[in-house]
């Protein structure tokens, strides 16, 4: 304790302080050691956290932080936890935090404790800043008593004017050292000036000098030595709230927190945080200060915006169908350079089997690629088997294209069958980056569509004639048996093709093309054109399959009807 000779010989203290500003105060750091104690796990687990501020939507760079952290949780049987740091009520957007954590599920990353938007759980919450003030009150009261944080009386306009002092004398800016004047204010004027209403904030008594450099060791970075702090923060604000610097240590320590893993952006800052944790005597966690993810814009690097790149919002890949794994799995081949190698063995295992390493960590800043987003997009839909695709197209056209929802519910089994086309093979077609490109790709399989499609010329090929084509269908028509298999069906369709001077392979053809009207390939192409408008389409045989005879039957003769 602190004594101090006050005004007219009253005796003031650090102490006495302490109970002006916080008088409803009665509980000790020691109390709330007791009320959030070292997490029991076992040796090695990390105990990470996303702490979003609800000033807007989730960035993906936002995504790629708290995949690391769950993932780092995961693989050390750790505890991952989410906290919304709420603190800075001006720059709030209401309903952001639920929103935040919804994207966040979105992406399967599910928090083990903390703030999940319209509920909490867990032992050491509240998860939400704004709701914590009693703890941070404790501490800055600990402090108070114990001389690492004051009172600060100057005004706006006395700031303002203390800064331009400084630029004009060319001195670093800020409150630090001869400039942090209410340092100097004896505690029992600050006391008088509390008891006169005197507004105030509270800031921290740094104890650092900015010509000494402090050693930091980075997760990613390794060693390295920052300038030391040296300014006097503002711990608690005139409204009674935290600021960020202060409340995320607090929180980091209660939660018992041993792994930070955040934006590099807040690397400039770590001084500041890792004194605070020095000055209460608590030990920092383990900080990993991941890269930005950079964006090429004519050649040149610059950060993912949220204004030019809508991809820089998470909702892009929610809204556009993307099956969103494929988004973790590439930022995962960000994050680890042996990712893909293991991704390349591993297609159809889940990404919690691989094993993430800061040490496999590249500095340079990906850059953000959608070409790769969409390969690994493809890859993984062309995994799916028909049944879960469809499913999974359904649930998210319900919320997002509702004409597409409700094509796949006129028939779900339909849907389901034409989603199984060239499913479950070795080499399954991979032609779907996102679940909005099936719905154009697979319209034509509806009467409807099929009707609108073939309402504009068809593209048949110009150097056969209508009238070769029209009997090639109507002998189609006749010959085709639905209970061939493939490969029998294609023998079938040479025959009928050499009825009408069809060469059953490219090669007669091309030995002799004068005795020909075309080869196999231009008739198996009148036959897609009649039934899919288009000359091009998955394989003929299971779209005739699909179809079924009778509405097989339908489109050619009502192709030859227009011929
Ligand atoms: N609330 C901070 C943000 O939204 C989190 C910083 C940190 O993870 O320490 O950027």
């Amino acid at each position: 304790m602190v004594l101090l000779l006050g005004f007219g010989g009253i005796m003031a203290t650090a102490h006495e302080l302490a109970n002006i500003i916080f008088p409803d105060i009665t509980d000790t750091i020691d109390d709330l050691e007791k009320q959030f104690p070292p997490r029991k796990l076992k040796t090695g687990a990390m105990v990470t956290r996303f702490a979003p501020s609800p000033t807007g939507f989730l960035h993906t760079g936002s995504l790629f932080t708290s995949l690391i952290a769950r993932k780092v949780a995961s693989d050390s049987q750790g505890v991952f936890f989410t906290r919304l740091e709420d603190t800075d009520s001006k720059r709030e957007i209401v309903g952001a935090g639920n929103l935040l954590l919804k994207e966040l599920k979105a992406f399967g990353i599910e928090p083990d404790e903390g703030y999940l938007g319209d509920q909490q759980c867990g032992d050491y919450g509240p998860y939400v800043q704004s709701q914590r003030a009693n703890i941070y009150k404790i501490v800055i009261k600990s402090m108070i008593e114990r001389d690492l944080a004051y009172p600060c009386f100057c005004t706006s306009e006395e700031l303002s004017e203390m800064r331009n002092r400084q630029e004009q004398s060319k001195v670093i800016p800020g409150y630090y050292g001869p400039y942090a004047h209410c340092r100097f204010i004896p505690q029992e004027e600050a006391l008088e000036r509390i008891k006169n209403n005197e507004p105030y904030v509270i800031r921290f008594k740094s104890p650092g000098n900015h010509n000494h450099k402090i050693k930091v060791i980075d997760l990613i970075r390794g060693k390295m030595e920052l300038t030391e702090n040296d300014q006097d923060i503002i711990i608690m604000k005139s409204d009674g709230l935290p600021t960020y610097h202060f409340a995320h240590i607090v929180d980091d320590h209660f939660m018992r927190t041993n792994c930070v893993t955040r934006g590099e952006e807040w690397l400039s800052s770590l001084p500041i945080h890792i004194q605070l944790f020095e000055s209460l005597g608590w030990e920092a966690p383990g900080y990993a200060h991941l890269p930005v993810i950079n964006k090429l814009d004519n050649g040149n690097k610059r950060k993912l915006s949220k204004r030019k790149d809508p991809e820089a919002a998470v909702s892009f890949f929610i809204e556009k169908g993307y099956p969103l794994e494929a988004v973790n799995t590439y930022l995962l081949s960000i994050a680890n350079s042996n990712f893909e190698e293991w991704w390349a063995q591993n297609k159809s295992q889940s990404l919690d089997q691989f094993k993430f390493s800061f040490s496999k960590m590249s500095l340079d800043g990906a850059l953000f690629d959608l070409d790769k987003v969409n390969y690994f997009a493809k890859e993984i839909l062309g995994l799916l088997d028909a049944e879960t695709i469809s499913n999974r197209a359904l649930i998210w056209a319900k919320s997002y294209y509702a004409d597409f929802a409700s094509l796949i519910e006129s028939n779900f089994v339909y849907f389901v069958s034409i989603m199984g086309i060239e499913r479950g093979i070795a080499k399954p077609r991979k032609d779907y980056s996102t679940f909005s490109d099936i719905y154009p790709a697979i319209k034509f399989f509806y009467r409807p569509f099929y009707i609108e499609l073939t309402n504009s010329e068809l593209p048949f090929n110009p150097n056969i004639e209508s009238l070769v084509i029209k009997e090639s269908l109507n002998d189609v028509l006749k010959a085709t048996d639905f209970s061939l298999d493939e490969h029998d069906w294609f023998e079938s369709l040479k025959q009928i093709a050499s009825r009408h001077q069809f060469a059953p392979s490219g090669k007669l053809y091309k030995a002799n093309p004068a005795d020909y009207v075309g080869n196999i390939g231009d008739f198996a192409e009148i036959l897609r054109v009649a039934l899919t408008g288009s000359r091009q389409s998955p394989n003929l045989y299971y779209i005739i399959q699909v179809l079924g005879p009778e509405e097989f039957a339908f489109r050619i003769k009502y192709v030859i009807e227009k011929l």
